[in-house]
């Protein structure tokens, strides 16, 4: 249990620790976070809440578990680092049990340290694939969309299209490009969603054809977007890109940093649609992070690409010192292997399912509730003005995410995307949760939405 083992956080402590998406000049404290236990987190004073984010969305097996603070802590007694050219044997261990998860024959791996740096290896392959299999062509656009989010990094964060991320940093790179994302509920609201699909499919092809097909890379987008704002593609939508990238021989790129590793209900979501990716970029939950571990993925199709003769240069010509770490990889081995042992993509799906039915019956009693959305253990809900339908303002939600934290709850708020797009809960609780913590957090949430009423 924690207790005054800790010291306060002081004033000072507050701005040198400088914190995003926070206005420092705003002295609001959050939790200060000391220990952790499957779903559960304690603050410095021995406050226990419910964590409803896994951290980021990336503590899939939950927190404290020993196989995986095992793994780690072995490893760095064994032999701390090793340079990305010469893998440790864990390392070789963990793409091997990697590749066999993953999708389709996305057989081969290069490890990062982070999700931002997974998407900026992702778009470097396959500007670097396209010049390689297209010679004489000038493939190098990269098709994003508006409101995913790929990291912060000026390559990922060009291809992402969240525009309060954006503004204060332009101009972003050049040669990147962004079409609509399936959003359905305001974007889209009131069309069927098949039709969004093929609107949708339409505006791809559309893009591709007006740029010239022979300048375009890749299409890049989260196969479910996490923090833009919950959005669950039409069931036909994925298909249809996927056609659309065969077409006009460009790579699709899933962004599976959030939805990877049994977070929707499948190991990835990928899945769901049978519309297998060229290259998949991993993170948060590749090793629940416990270490930072990013990865990519690309098909038997896409290495290929990449071989020839020593002095024929089409070899990958980046490192990352940290990327494929052996503590990070002996980490991710041991989470994955705890994914399967505790059969926690099936626990996703199920617990998922009750969690949605939760949240639909929160939205039919309480007017405040727009929207109830979301996969597996992926969801959200929309607050609105229930007179006028407009988003619900920020500091009404911020001050529901105060009331989930008095009543012991870690809620979120999703932030910095787009005026009119940030008052939504994301609900993305570790793989682990049992039943009746579900429904404690639903018995919560409950209990917030009736004070935004009162
Ligand atoms: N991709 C998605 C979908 C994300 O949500 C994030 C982070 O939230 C990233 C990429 C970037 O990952 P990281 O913060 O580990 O760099």
């Amino acid at each position: 249990m924690a207790s005054s083992a800790y010291r306060e956080v002081t004033d000072t402590d507050l701005d040198r620790v400088w914190r995003p998406f926070t206005q420092h000049s705003v002295r609001d404290i959050p939790p200060t976070f000391v220990e952790g236990h499957g779903c559960i987190v304690t603050d410095a004073e021995g406050n226990e809440y419910l964590d409803s984010m896994s951290g980021l969305c990336c503590v899939n097996v939950g927190y404290g578990q020993e196989r995986v603070i095992e793994a780690a802590t072995a490893q760095l007694r064994q032999l701390a680092f090793t340079s990305p050219g010469h893998p440790a044997p864990v390392t070789y261990e963990f793409a091997e049990k990697l590749v066999d998860v993953l999708p389709g024959n996305l057989n081969h791996v290069m490890f990062v340290t982070s999700g931002s740096e997974a998407n900026e290896l992702a778009i470097k392959i396959a500007r670097q694939y396209a010049r390689q299999k297209f010679p004489g062509q000038k493939r190098s656009k990269i098709i994003g969309r508006y409101l995913n989010y790929h990291g912060w990094t000026f390559g990922a964060n060009s291809a992402s299209g969240q525009l309060q991320r954006k503004v204060p940093y332009e101009p972003f790179l050049p040669g990147f490009l962004h079409v609509r994302p399936p959003e359905m509920y305001r974007l889209f609201a009131g069309m069927a969603p098949s039709d969004v699909a093929r609107e949708l499919a339409r505006e791809l092809e559309h893009v591709i054809e007006l740029e010239g097909p022979e300048t375009v890379a890749a299409f890049i987008g989260e196969p479910i977007v996490a923090g833009g704002g919950i959005i669950v593609p039409p069931d036909e939508y994925w298909p249809l890109m996927r056609q659309i990238c065969d077409k006009y021989g460009i790579l699709m790129i899933y962004d599976e940093v959030v939805t990877g590793f049994g977070r929707t209900g499948k190991m990835f979501a990928s899945e769901h649609w049978g519309a297998v990716p060229d290259v998949i970029a991993m993170g948060k939950g590749i090793s629940s992070g416990y270490v930072p571990l990013g990865a990519v993925a690309v098909t038997d199709e896409v290495f290929d690409a990449f071989l020839g003769d020593s002095d024929d240069n089409v070899h990958v010509a980046q490192v990352s010192t940290f990327g494929g770490h052996p503590v990070a990889c002996a980490a991710a081995l041991a989470s994955l292997t705890l994914i399967e042992d505790l059969g926690l993509v099936a626990n996703a799906a199920a617990m998922g399912g009750r969690f949605l039915e939760g949240l639909r019956s929160l939205q039919d009693r309480h007017a405040v509730v727009g929207d109830a959305r979301g996969k597996g253990l992926l969801c959200g809900l929309e607050l609105v003005d229930p007179h006028t339908n407009e988003p619900m303002p920020v500091a009404q939600v911020d001050e529901l995410v105060k009331e989930g934290h008095r009543r012991g709850v870690v809620l979120h708020r999703i932030s910095a995307i787009a005026p009119g797009r940030e008052s939504i809960f994301i609900l993305g609780p570790p793989l682990v949760i049992s039943a009746a913590e579900i429904d404690r957090l639903l018995e919560v949430l409950d209990d917030v939405l009736g004070a935004a009423a009162s």
